[in-house]
């Protein structure tokens, strides 16, 4: 029987309303108590000066597995997510083939699996091939096990189609992700359409290619009931579709990223292509709009969307080369420092947006430390620094845009499924402990 006591930690867990200094207990696996001054026999675990929260749960990854394997496999892209201090990740159906059929479900369950830590949790796609032209097997995607639908990386752009798959998803209590774009809007853009779009050269993206379809999705999320989700909000004008659309009791949620809450088109001067993301990155009144939208509960969630890219096909030209950074393993860094640190949002805040903010979303049971669960938890050093050097990351790419940066902030010790799969930082190989419940398929569903 394996037993820790995870000592003296500031427990943060949003979704019980803790936030004190408090003992955690586990045996095999299982939280068994959670108190003040826990004495028992047991492996410890100091957290004095540290943060302890529940694994984080990021809604939002690409892991190019099937397909592209040379960017990212399901066992470094979970390697990077237990690194970054996520314990569960949703994966976006954008894969060769596209996560359209239950094979492909069952194919990234079972290399999950296989990997023996973290959870992994596929979302199908809303339509074949995401083709946009005729909506794939919901029924059979949901007994398969998805947690929910989207095209992500394209726009549903036929208004019925999208309808529907808000009325299928919602007989089953699923969201449907909407990456709003409007692709006529967007077309050939690069960048946001602006001050810099103009001085660069570059085609422009208007905040208009995403508010249209914001606001189209809402207006059938009214139609249907349906749950709607918007991923990767980045525009002040978004923020304000989703506030009013909340206002008027539509279920409506939304997530913002890392790098949209922290960067913007300015950094796209030296035309350096891992600044280059789909949405584009905007201007700071849209940052601070968004910084208000999680601070008064617009924004949900704050998700990576963590999109690997090869070398090669990022250090092209910069219309040629592909959209998207990587993030899993500096979301929670990046948040510590340029949100926490510097006044915008309380640390329970940050901590709910990436834990029980988006569990709730999908409808998983994550993202809190409950006695008598899975111990799903983390720890965080707040005052260690991250040096960003993607080199060394887990993750197979190395398209980031905080290369070189000095974060506040590293998650140095993890439980995933009940096991210590990070110790001071350093992922336990193997990991031979016997995991003790680790169908996470089956309790969620
Ligand atoms: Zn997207
Ligand atoms: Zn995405």
């Amino acid at each position: 029987m394996s037993k820790y006591l995870i000592k003296s930690g500031r427990v943060i867990d949003p979704a019980n309303n803790r936030d004190d200094v408090l003992d955690i207990l586990i045996e095999d696996g299982i939280v068994t108590a959670v108190d003040k001054n826990i004495t028992a026999v047991a492996e410890e675990i100091d957290a004095g000066g540290k943060v302890v929260a529940p694994g984080l749960v990021d809604m939002h990854v690409h892991l190019r597995d099937p397909g592209r394997t040379d960017e990212e496999t399901i066992e470094t892209g979970l390697r990077a997510a237990v690194k970054g201090g996520f314990t569960s990740i949703a994966c976006m159906p954008n894969t060769d083939p596209v996560a359209d059929s239950a094979s492909v479900i069952e194919y990234i369950k079972r290399q999950a699996a296989n990997v023996g830590f973290g959870n992994v949790y596929p979302i199908g796609a809303i339509t074949h091939g995401l083709a946009g032209e005729r909506l794939s097997e919901m029924g059979e995607l949901i007994q398969a096990g998805v947690v929910g639908f989207s095209d992500d990386g394209k726009c549903v752009m036929n208004s019925q189609l999208m309808r529907r798959a808000l009325e299928y998803a919602k007989m089953w209590d699923k969201p449907v992700i909407s990456h709003a774009e409007e692709c006529y809007l967007a077309h050939g853009g690069q960048i946001h359409e602006g001050y810099w779009s103009t001085v660069l050269g570059l085609k422009g993206i208007p905040a208009a290619a995403e508010e249209v379809i914001i606001a189209r999705d809402i207006l059938l999320a009214e139609l249907t009931g349906g749950k709607l989700h918007i991923a990767h909000i980045s525009t002040a004008g978004s923020v304000e579709l989703v506030r009013r659309a909340k206002e008027k009791g539509i279920n409506v949620t939304c997530e913002a990223t890392p790098h949209h809450l922290t960067l913007t088109d300015e950094n796209l001067k030296e035309y350096n292509t891992n600044f280059k993301v789909n949405p584009p990155l905007r201007t700071q009144a849209d940052v601070d709009a968004l910084h208000q939208g999680l601070k008064d509960g617009v924004i949900d969630a704050i998700a990576s969307d963590h999109a690997p890219h090869a070398r090669h096909e990022k250090e092209m030209e910069f219309d040629y080369a592909p959209f998207g950074m990587i993030g899993l393993e500096t979301t929670l860094s990046v948040i510590l420092t340029d949100l926490v640190e510097a006044g915008i949002l309380s640390l329970g805040d940050a901590i709910a947006k990436m834990s029980i903010g988006p569990a709730k979303i999908l409808g998983i049971k994550k993202g809190s430390i409950a006695t008598g669960a899975v111990a799903e938890i983390i720890l965080i050093d707040t005052k260690a620094i991250l040096e960003v050097n993607a080199l060394k990351f887990e993750s197979k790419s190395i398209n980031t845009p905080y290369a070189r940066r000095q974060l506040k902030g590293v998650v140095t010790d993890v439980f995933s499924g009940g096991k210590h799969i990070i110790k001071d930082r350093v992922i336990i190989e193997g990991c031979d402990e016997t995991p003790v419940v680790f169908d996470a398929y089956k309790s969620d569903r």
